[in-house]
């Protein structure tokens, strides 16, 4: 007797409708849906009559340590080192009681939206110590059968514009942090910051995560020097980048090259759409840059891409919902991808891709993969992308972690 069975599912690695059958947090049948195949009995079935049952949303990429802050913003920020500094400036009065509170905000949210797997990026600095790694730590223990989170252990303020974040990086790793992360514009040495990295990333077998070239000055290229470490550290497939913006201004045949290198290194791409249309691009020069991320370059080139939120809320971005499919309308938007394959590639890039970048080994819509599901009211993905439709119910590992009912009506004039 199963758990739980979903029959007349669509989803868009099946040419047919299926039926998904679930025990013990696991998904145990899969099989087509048709009269004449008798399905296994079930504790609860549900009956989707062709929506979409995708595997649970993947956020790739997400800062909740200082999410939610515009209330706390009287001044408008335009630039990233204006932004990097309002928030080294509003951190101070941060506690663990405020980081839980507005984490928990965020990942309501996402929950609600589908999310079941998350990776954060939470900073260590001599102003905030370790504050942010504890409060994430305990976050994960809290919410782990809701949500699985990834932490980062993450420094924003650079590695080495003080002596005392190199040992929190440490600490954090030995605490419990699950990737090493790094920002390649912050320190005065890119060669000093991506050694120290992957040293540390390599001591502990940690994959690594690094954000990488946010301007849109084709000059900007740290890439290069994270496509060498990875190849010297034999990290292939271990390190995604954020950002690389700068690289959507470099002329197309050495961007294709340079694609082509992060392909071959097995480098896995973020796109951050929201922050960096929003700081990116504003001129300054005569003629400015987009600061997007070239994803569909990328993907050319074989580079396996996906997005994240970033930011929500905040000096970096003021928009945000902690709904990946936002942020996939919006690269449908501006890397002009508008086509019904787009579509299915932006709804894999906020699952089945982004659950390889972030080296999920027990996801998937198959049998022997963990019951992370998300029913859709929606009949295909470029519907559900386009009006990015509810998410009915979510499941994490079996059990039910959220449910959203919406019901409207319109009244045509008929008189
Ligand atoms: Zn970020």
């Amino acid at each position: 007797m199963l758990d739980l069975l979903f029959t007349q599912c669509s989803n868009p690695d099946y040419p047919t409708l299926v039926d998904v059958g679930v025990l013990g947090g696991v998904i145990v049948y899969l099989a087509e849906h048709a009269a004449s195949i008798e399905v296994p009995e079930a504790n609860e079935t549900i009956d989707l009559q062709g929506k979409v049952l995708l595997t649970g949303l993947v956020e790739s990429h997400i800062h909740l340590d200082k999410a939610l802050l515009l209330d706390r913003i009287s001044d408008d920020v335009t630039t990233l080192r204006g932004a990097i500094a309002k928030s080294g400036e509003l951190k101070r009065s941060f506690t663990a009681e405020d980081i839980m509170k507005r984490s928990m905000r965020v990942i309501g949210e996402a929950v609600i939206r589908g999310v079941t797997h998350m990776r954060c990026h939470v900073e260590v600095d001599p102003v905030i110590g370790l504050i942010g790694i504890e409060t994430t730590i305990a976050l994960k223990k809290r919410l782990k059968n809701v949500i699985d989170l990834q932490i980062v252990v993450f420094p924003q303020e650079g590695l080495f514009m003080d002596d005392v974040t190199q040992g929190l990086m440490e600490q954090a790793v030995t605490m419990g942090a699950d990737v090493v992360g790094g920002i390649t514009y912050v320190d005065r040495c890119l060669e000093d910051h991506v050694d120290f990295v992957f040293r540390l990333a390599e001591n502990h077998g940690l994959p690594l995560d690094l954000h990488v070239d946010f301007s849109d000055r084709p000059e900007q290229l740290a890439i290069l020097e994270v496509v060498k470490a990875a190849e010297k550290y034999n990290m292939r497939n271990r390190v995604s980048v954020g950002h690389l913006t700068s690289l959507g201004s470099v002329p197309r045949v050495r961007a294709e090259a340079i694609a082509n290198a992060i392909a071959n290194a097995g480098i896995h791409v973020m796109c951050l759409p929201t922050t960096d249309l929003f700081l990116n691009g504003r001129g300054g020069s005569l003629v400015a840059g987009r600061g997007l991320t070239p994803v569909q370059l990328l993907l050319e080139q074989g580079v396996n891409v996906v997005y994240g939120s970033n930011n929500i809320q905040n000096a970096f971005t003021p928009f945000g919902t902690a709904d990946p499919l936002d942020v996939g309308l919006l690269i449908a938007q501006t890397a002009h991808m508008g086509s019904k394959k787009d579509a299915q590639v932006l709804v894999e890039m906020a699952t089945k891709r982004a659950a390889i970048a972030l080296g999920l080994e027990r996801y998937g819509l198959r049998i022997g993969a963990d019951a992370d599901l998300v029913v859709c009211r929606a009949n295909d993905v470029r519907s559900l992308l386009y009006r990015r439709s509810e998410r009915e119910r979510v499941y994490k590992r079996g059990k039910l972690v959220a449910e959203t009912a919406v019901s409207s009506r319109w009244y045509a004039d008929e008189s």
